[in-house]
């Protein structure tokens, strides 16, 4: 019997896992995937979440009723990876043996290490309980000014906190307070988004709906007692409600096996999505350090590599499937709006569609749907 263990189970753990069960019928595989929680989260909906209360059932699904049956669940935390004798440690006293590990614990959220997430004029929404604070905080904002910021590179979703500006200001007009407030978008870059002709859309649109964006701003720390953000270069900006995405590291598990980078990111192959130096063991998604975007889709796409080139080698054949970095982002410029992007190894990001069309801000909702019903259960 080959036993394949997946470390945690967010939307790459879960999709590898079914992706694996989908691509053999060999029933001397087996497949096993550790995640302590009972639900995945849909992350995108963090961004419209911040702004009205749905309940949480419209965006958790129950880990068990997207897994395949053959996925065996433990819920359990990974606490020690021992890649010499090729097993892993679990929180529940468990020891469990692999002959292929697959590691997707995704990026910790390091808010310790901003130090100002308990004020409550400072937040984000990149967890589920900081975007119930940040919204609560945003239904008390009456006007003043709103600094969006991320704190390191890279973060999830790069365009998420430029498309919360286009967010925020919807938000503001809709309650007729946009007259008394500022939004100020920082960035580390000279323009808001890498891409030169993606960030020239975004400024135009910026400067349509009066968003500021300041360049060249490169997170230092947060100055709570004066309610101000300053940056590396020592310029300072004031906020009435600073929204400032947490640093992302890799988690302790990774961290203390000697599997991750100086962040704590595994160095991944970019292509077979092997973990460097290591035998028989893979990572996907948030918890590698590819040169690609922190993603879902991301993962989506890489997905299959890591299931074939797993059992190519199953077969005693060799990993020959090849990731080429292809992803596609939709960034939201209004509840109803979207551009398409596409980007690859080859092509970083110069070739892509830049669309502005009614029909994307739908897709993008659609998404959630197509997420639940058949990403997650590897059906695409
Ligand atoms: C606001 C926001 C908007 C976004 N928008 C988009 C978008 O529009 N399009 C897009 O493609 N992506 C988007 N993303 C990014 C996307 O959600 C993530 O990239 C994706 O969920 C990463 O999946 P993952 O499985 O690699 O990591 P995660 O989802 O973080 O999952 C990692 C899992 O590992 C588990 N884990 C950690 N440590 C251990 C351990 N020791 N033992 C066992 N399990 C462990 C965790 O509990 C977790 O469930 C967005 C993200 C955010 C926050």
């Amino acid at each position: 019997m080959q036993r394949i263990v997946i470390v945690g189970g967010g939307f790459s753990g879960i999709n590898v896992a079914n992706k694996i069960s989908k691509k053999t019928k060999r029933k001397n595989v087996s497949i096993v995937l550790i995640e302590p929680r009972e639900d995945n989260v849909y992350e995108p909906f963090y961004l419209y979440w911040s702004f009205r209360k749905d309940p949480l059932k419209k965006f958790h699904i129950p880990i068990r009723k997207v897994l395949r049956k053959r996925v065996q669940h433990i819920p359990a935390l990974a606490t020690k990876i021992d890649t010499k004798n090729k097993s892993v440690d679990l929180s529940n006293g468990e020891t469990i043996r692999y002959d292929y590990l697959v590691l997707a614990t995704g990026a910790r959220m390091a808010e310790e290490k901003v130090g100002a997430y308990e004020k409550d004029n400072v937040h984000h929404f990149y967890l589920t309980k900081a975007t119930t604070e940040l919204r609560e905080a945003l239904k008390n904002f009456n006007g003043g000014t709103i600094v969006i910021s991320p704190s390191t590179v890279p973060y999830k979703c790069p365009p998420a906190p430029m498309e919360f500006a286009f967010m925020v200001d919807r938000y503001l007009r809709k309650r007729k307070i946009r007259d008394k407030s500022t939004i100020k978008f920082l960035y580390p870059l000279l323009r808001p988004y890498p891409e030169r002709r993606v960030a020239a859309k975004i400024q135009e649109l910026y400067d349509k709906r009066g968003i500021e964006f300041v360049e060249f701003f490169n997170f230092e720390r947060v100055d709570k007692e004066n309610n101000k953000i300053v940056s590396l270069e020592g310029d300072e900006i004031e906020y009435d409600l600073l929204v400032l995405i947490p640093p992302h590291e890799g988690h302790k598990v990774i961290i203390e096996a000697e599997l991750g980078d100086r962040e704590g990111f595994v160095p991944t192959d970019r292509f077979t999505l092997k973990v460097k130096d290591h035998d028989h063991i893979y990572a996907i998604g948030d918890c590698t350090n590819l040169p690609v975007s922190k993603s879902g889709a991301v993962s989506h796409f890489s997905s299959p590599i890591v299931a074939k080139n797993i059992l190519l080698e199953i077969e005693g054949k060799e990993p020959t499937k090849k990731y080429n970095g292809f992803t596609i982002c939709f960034v939201v410029t209004s509840p109803r709006r979207s551009l398409l992007l596409f980007f690859s190894y080859a092509y970083p990001p110069k070739k892509f569609g830049l669309h502005n069309l009614f029909i994307y801000g739908l897709v993008k909702k659609a998404f959630k749907i197509a997420y639940f019903k058949a990403i997650l259960k590897g059906y695409l």
